[in-house]
């Protein structure tokens, strides 16, 4: 019988305090690493635990490794006025993406719309991060990413690995109530077979799927071999993740590809012979109801639209229908009262890459 899982309940100032550490231990400037830690440790307040510090020793790797590179800035390469492509030249995701993003909310609050493609960025992380960078800018946004150099994904019918995760966001700035759309095209985002592999929450059934057709939920389908504590390897795996929502859910994956992958040249999931490293491509949308001319009805309407759907009748009284966004919202509150979960072998992963880099763990 497996024994129940410690969990460490870790106060959020004093994990993203060790995080930063680690990074400024490991070379990036201050600003940088506090980006980073804000981002992940972030993304553990929000819920998304696959995207929060359970990536620290990846991200340490891979910046060691030279796959990430410290203290870039994005460089525009087109410049369009309304539109630009924005090349991220490999920086930590952390630091490239909300440039990109700052230079859309920019650009849509001269034209009303604007489109940003950014390419080669290093893993940007938890994409709802950056419709919420433009609500608070007061705008609407919509971001599709890709991850090049990175195929996990089985489109629907098939068993082979096609697709990276290719999320997509959606942000809706309404007064008072800001809603996020954020989610893997992918059943689960890879992180979270990540974490379930780390002793943290389980798979959904049908989440991967072996080379010969049998759903499964084992992380080994993924990884194959692999130790209690150190690094996973999707490499060292036969099967895939399963695209969510069957055949609907896989052309929407698709299309993150020709989106942030082809039109940002940045390269898709496709042949990736000499890549070598993987990076996120993300085209973003952005959209000022101001200038549309219809701020007070988006808002009036979009309120009224919430609290409809809201409203509706739950299949569980116990479980009121919520609205995108709204978990996230609820998981930030506990959490930053109640200090952020990681399963054991999460935070031994984190503490053995501080001590490595000589950084002091928190009592
Ligand atoms: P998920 O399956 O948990 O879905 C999250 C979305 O569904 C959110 O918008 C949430 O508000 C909404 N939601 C969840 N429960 C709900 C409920 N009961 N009622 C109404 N809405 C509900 O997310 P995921 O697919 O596991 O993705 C996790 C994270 O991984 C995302 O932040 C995503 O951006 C990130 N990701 C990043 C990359 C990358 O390459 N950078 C790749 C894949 C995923």
């Amino acid at each position: 019988m497996k024994l129940p899982m410690h969990m460490h309940h870790i106060p959020v100032d004093a994990l993203t305090g060790l995080v930063r550490d680690v990074f400024l231990a490991a070379g990036c400037d201050g600003a940088e690493s506090n980006r980073i830690a804000t981002h992940l440790v972030g993304a553990n307040l929000s819920g998304h635990d696959s995207h929060g510090v359970v990536r620290v020793p990846r991200y340490v790797e891979w910046l060691e490794a030279g796959y990430v590179v410290k203290g870039q800035t994005a460089e525009v390469v087109t410049d369009g006025g309304a539109f630009a492509l924005v090349d991220g030249k490999w920086g930590f995701g952390q630091t490239v993406a909300p440039q990109a993003v700052a230079l859309g909310i920019a650009r849509a609050q001269q034209h009303g719309v604007s489109v940003t493609a950014l390419r080669n960025a290093g893993h940007i992380g938890r994409v709802g991060d950056y419709a919420e960078q433009a609500i608070a800018a007061g705008l609407i946004s919509m971001h599709f990413v890709n991850v090049a150099g990175s195929v996990l994904v089985a489109p629907f019918g098939g068993v082979e690995r096609r697709f990276s995760t290719n999320p997509i966001a959606i942000g809706v700035p309404l007064p008072g109530r800001p809603l996020v759309l954020d989610f893997a095209t992918s059943l689960v985002a890879e992180g979270k077979v990540l974490v379930a592999s780390s002793g943290g929450k389980k798979l959904p059934e049908g989440a991967l799927i072996e080379p010969d057709g049998q759903l499964s939920t084992d992380p080994h389908t993924l990884y194959g071999a692999y130790d209690a504590v150190g690094p996973r390897n999707p490499a060292n795996g036969q099967g895939a993740i399963r695209a969510f929502g069957e055949h609907k859910g896989s052309g929407l994956a698709f299309m993150c590809e020709m989106l942030a992958g082809c039109l940002t040249a940045g390269g898709t999931s496709g042949p990736v012979s000499g890549r070598g490293r993987i990076a996120n491509g993300m085209l973003s949308v952005f959209l000022s109801p101001r200038h549309f001319g219809t701020q007070a009805e988006f808002e009036r309407m979009g309120l009224a639209y919430a609290d409809w759907i809201a409203a509706c009748r739950p299949a569980d009284p116990a479980a009121p229908v919520l609205l995108p966004g709204e978990p996230e919202q609820q998981r930030r509150a506990e959490r930053t009262a109640g200090g952020v979960p990681l399963p054991d072998e999460t935070w031994s992963n984190i503490l053995a890459t501080a001590t490595r880099l000589g950084v002091k763990s928190p009592p």
